[in-house]
């Protein structure tokens, strides 16, 4: 079986005093590993046990909702973790820094437009920004769904359960969006995929569906 929790790229203690070990500890130790397992558990014995995530979360869309929020909470789980780093955030820099202001006007509209969508998120769910087609834009998405799914490519995502946050934060999501913004997003994560998406390598997963997958659906 290939699925299994990938290692976090950090300590536990390394975002703080943004995010704290305790909400680390939880979030990756309990609630992502918990999505990890339960895909394990439910691809055990069926044709899905040796597929990639990305396999999974594509064959289980619009099909096997259990499997699908299992597996693309592991994804994404995996995803935000690597959309931060220590010593992150402020402005962005290099090729995405031009995707921004063609796309926004300016990075503190980008900011300004990110705070919205993720505030604005009604209930559990994520925001990301993305490449689609040729063009940034953020896109807020409900539960486990995700972009993974979508034509659309994922360069960012920023969790906005509460699980997130809340140990840390309580109800003030806002602040923690606003840290998320100011000293945790990893610009260089965001430039590399950026990258990789416009100069595909051979072998490297793009975050690109496989052209022959149907798609279930697109993002608003
Ligand atoms: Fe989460």
């Amino acid at each position: 079986m290939s699925i299994t929790l990938p290692p976090l790229p950090y300590a536990f203690d390394a975002l703080e005093p943004h995010l704290s070990r305790h909400t680390l500890a939880a979030h990756y130790g309990h609630h992502h590993a918990a999505y990890v397992a339960k895909t394990r558990a439910l691809i055990q014995g069926t044709p899905l046990e040796a597929a990639s995530l990305e396999d999974i979360v594509l064959s289980s869309a619009g099909r096997d909702s259990a499997l699908f929020n299992a597996a693309a909470q592991a994804w994404n789980h995996a995803f935000y973790w690597r959309s931060m780093v220590p010593g992150g955030g402020g402005e962005a820099q290099g090729e995405v820094a031009q995707l921004i202001e063609e796309a926004f006007g300016s990075q503190q509209a980008f900011s300004q437009q990110f705070v919205a969508a993720a505030g604005d998120q009604f209930g559990s769910g994520w925001v990301w920004l993305v490449l689609d087609g040729k063009r940034l834009r953020l896109t807020a998405t409900s539960n486990a769904e995700t972009p993974l799914v979508t034509t659309a490519v994922a360069l960012l995502t920023i969790d906005v359960w509460e699980h997130a946050y809340y140990l840390d934060y309580q109800h003030r999501r806002l602040d923690y969006i606003a840290a998320f913004l100011g000293h945790l997003i990893d610009w260089n994560v965001a430039n590399e995929r950026l990258a990789q998406t416009l100069n595909p390598r051979p072998g490297v997963w793009s975050g690109t569906p496989s052209p022959e997958r149907s798609l279930p659906g697109t993002l608003g």
